[in-house]
């Protein structure tokens, strides 16, 4: 398993919204969030940012993303 680091993390953002990462990009991409309080601050407010821009609903990310995004959020507590 390769660590994303944080500006790789910043450059996948949008495309982990999108839907568009591979699942192992998009594996890597949550174990991130889970080791990194500042990149899930920021997810959070892209995926803010990107409602606001299209009114798509939180709902809208494929249901996989979302459950494991999820899931990375309340191992983090
Ligand atoms: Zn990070």
């Amino acid at each position: 398993m390769s660590e994303l680091e944080c500006r790789e993390f910043v450059e996948q953002v949008t495309a982990f919204l999108e839907g568009a990462l591979s699942p192992e990009a998009e594996q890597d991409f949550i174990d991130h969030l889970a080791l990194c309080d500042g990149c899930g601050r920021y997810l959070e407010q892209m995926r803010q940012t990107a409602q606001a821009l299209t009114g798509l609903p939180a709902d809208a990310l494929p249901g996989d993303a979302r459950s494991a995004l999820l899931n990375a959020f309340r191992t983090r507590r």
